[in-house]
């Protein structure tokens, strides 16, 4: 270790009970195709503590959870697989997933049939997907955070049936405004800043305010050229299309990036592109590099002021950028985000698994893992069980069941029986575990890349530096974590938020793994490989300068006051959304390949947000009901 490692605090006494320091060498072994490791071993340390929301470290998609599957991905797996084992046990239903959607599948089949004896898989060591949880105990008091799915929040209004269910599990969507402390931060005087560090624009300097603040511009270490451009963009009224109707300026702004109209249409020097680089991660996990410049219209990035475009969708319009009243309005952010709603889709299910009944105890309500499982209940969730094959009994249109082997342990591989299937996990995973779809509808299935993403969560012992800096939510585009906020001010139930800065707080960063400058798609594989390949070790060195960094002004020392760290990675995060600079279809109207991917095959349908191209929650949920119909029918 190395003096700047100690002064970063590297090697102190956080809780590192996943202790994936150890396994970060192995993991990149197997994400290689090696079998040479011990899945066994490697599930175990996923499991080591027996309540996972309070794991910490490396989670997400966590050490033990993915490598066997990328092993029978890469053509390993089969080779040297143990005989099946048959259990004997015969479910109405099977889920591949237990994210949002097939909790959410689960349940719409429930309902269709009381009694129906279910079983769901999952591959990780929790339930809910993204929609995850985390939890730091400090004196006595649980803080707890959002590991993945952040709130209810969909650009297009729910769906009759997404409402619905959120209605069913007694989410009253009007307390939202009534459980913010929204005016809290502003009444400490945060507000909102940026850190430009010197590896990227030659000076460590935290700015507070917005680049369209005459103040923060002067304040920013920028250089002359990119100040006077970035005035002239706020500033200047220019449309670099004149003559063009607003459909076809629309239509060739569909086909060039963010990027392109900044520098090569308005001739702008290329670190102002910069300063508006990261805007888009949170929504599309890459930069304005490979965000059309539509988009950014409809996101209201600078720019399009004088160049009289209609507020129609154009062709090719992400879902993202265009906007809702009714959608923006159906909003609602719980302390663990949306894993209330995976979880109150589990108390559901299995009603001994979390106890209470309403939603102001659900939030603190501690979820018994031991009787997800439990042998003579009606519905099971069985955790750390990848799937790894899928077939109908008999010929596939005609087979009355279906057979599911997953391997449990690491090492032993099983088999149930099932009259139906739901696979609800990521539609990539599906052409390995099917072998006998299509092969048109596997090419489509694959098409589903995921978008990778991390959101970490770090404990701090309190938030008297942001109180003297004045800042709330700093973006600091040049680092790792690309953003640092202070956790949302909710209160729910028994749970209450922070309000004085001399105690703890969770803090939440957040990343989207892209490489700029590639195609968009291109830029996911490549931000996946990086997440499935760093170690916990690298990340929390980077979250250790950058904190004190660009928080040490007010304070902040990163040796003393970080007391937990939870890194939930996310190598396949949202759902691909369709993007007009990389899929002809989407503005030409062509058959999306998600419409094929989601075909029922036999006695098997398809659900996950994957089946509507869309990454939100209500998709997993939309998608859980059409596929319960269709096996219904
Ligand atoms: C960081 C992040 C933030 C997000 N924020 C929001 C938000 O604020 N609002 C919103 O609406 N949406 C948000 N989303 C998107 C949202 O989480 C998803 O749209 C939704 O939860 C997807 O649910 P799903 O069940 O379709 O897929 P998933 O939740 O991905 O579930 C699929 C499950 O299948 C499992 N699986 C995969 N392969 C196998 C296998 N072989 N065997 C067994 N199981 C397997 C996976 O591990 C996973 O648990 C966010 C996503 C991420 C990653």
């Amino acid at each position: 270790m190395t003096n700047d490692d100690l002064q970063l605090g590297m090697g102190s006494a956080i809780t590192r009970r996943d202790f994936l320091n150890g396994v970060a060498v192995g993991v990149g072994a197997a994400a290689a195709g090696s079998l040479s490791l011990d899945f066994a071993t490697l599930l175990a340390q996923g499991r080591a503590g027996a309540y996972p929301p309070a794991l910490t470290g490396l989670r997400g998609s966590h050490a033990g959870s993915f490598e066997v599957f990328h092993a029978m991905k890469d053509g390993a797996f089969w080779k040297t697989a143990p005989q099946p084992q048959v259990t004997g046990e015969e479910y109405d239903l099977v889920v591949v997933g237990a994210g949002i959607s097939g909790l959410a599948a689960a349940h719409y089949f429930q309902k269709a049939r009381p009694g129906a004896r279910i079983l769901l898989l999952d591959n990780h060591d929790d339930f809910g997907g993204p929609a995850k949880r985390n939890e730091f105990t400090h004196n006595g008091r649980t803080y707890i955070g959002y590991g993945g799915t952040q709130s209810i929040d969909s650009p297009a209004p729910f769906s009759a049936v997404s409402k619905a269910l959120v209605t069913e599990l007694g989410i009253d969507m009007a307390r939202y405004n009534k459980v913010l402390d929204s005016g809290l931060y502003k009444s400490l005087g945060l507000r909102s800043a940026v850190f430009f560090d010197k590896e990227t624009y030659g000076a460590d300097r935290l700015v507070t305010g917005d680049v369209r603040d005459e103040a923060f511009q002067a304040a920013a270490p920028l250089g002359d050229t990119v100040r006077r451009d970035l005035m002239r963009l706020l500033t200047e009224r220019f449309d670099p299309m004149p003559g063009l109707s607003s459909t076809e300026k629309k239509a060739r702004l569909a086909r060039m990036s963010y990027t392109d109209f900044l520098t090569k249409l308005w001739k702008l020097d290329a670190g102002v592109a910069r300063l508006y680089q990261t805007r888009t991660h949170g929504l599309f996990g890459v930069g304005v590099d490979a965000v059309p410049a539509q988009d950014a219209f409809g996101l209201g990035l600078p720019g399009f002021a004088a160049m009289g475009l209609d507020d129609k969708p154009g062709p090719g319009q992400n879902y993202d950028s265009i906007r809702s009243e009714e959608a923006q309005n159906y909003y609602f952010h719980f302390p663990d985000g949306n894993a209330t709603v995976a979880r109150l889709l589990v108390r559901r299910l299995i009603p001994n698994a979390i106890p209470g009944s309403s939603l102001d105890d659900v939030v603190t309500a501690r979820a018994d893992y031991a009787k997800l499982d439990a042998a003579g209940e009606p519905v099971r969730i069985r955790l750390s069980s990848p799937v790894m094959r899928v077939r109908h009994v008999g010929a596939a249109g005609s087979g009355q069941r279906v057979e599911v082997a997953y391997l449990q342990d690491g090492k032993t591989l099983k088999t149930v029986s099932a009259r139906s299937v739901v696979m609800a996990c990521w539609h990539t995973a599906i052409p390995s575990i099917c072998p006998e779809l299509p092969a048109a509808q596997k090419t489509a299935l694959d098409y589903a890349i995921k978008v990778p993403l991390v959101y970490t969560n770090v404990f701090i012992r309190n938030w008297t530096a942001f109180q003297k800096l004045g800042v709330q939510r700093v973006s600091t585009p040049g680092m790792w974590h690309t953003s640092v906020g202070l956790d949302f001010p909710v209160s729910l139930g028994s749970y209450q938020h922070q309000t004085n800065p001399a105690e703890p707080i969770v803090l939440h960063l957040t990343k989207a793994a892209c490489r700029p400058g590639l195609p968009i798609r291109d830029q996911h594989h490549a931000g996946r490989a990086e997440l499935l390949s760093t170690s916990f070790a690298t990340i929390e060195r980077s979250i250790r300068d950058q904190l004190g960094r660009a928080l040490g002004g007010g304070g902040f020392d990163p040796a003393t006051d970080i007391l937990g760290i939870t890194v939930n990675r996310w190598p396949h995060g949202y759902a691909y959304q369709y993007n007009s600079l990389a899929d002809d279809f989407w503005v030409t109207g062509g058959e999306p390949p998600c419409q094929l991917a989601r075909q029922p095959h036999g006695r098997i349908a398809i659900a996950n947000a994957d089946a509507g191209a869309y990454s939100y929650t209500d998709a997993a949920i939309d998608h859980a009901h059409r596929a319960v119909q269709e096996l219904l029918t």
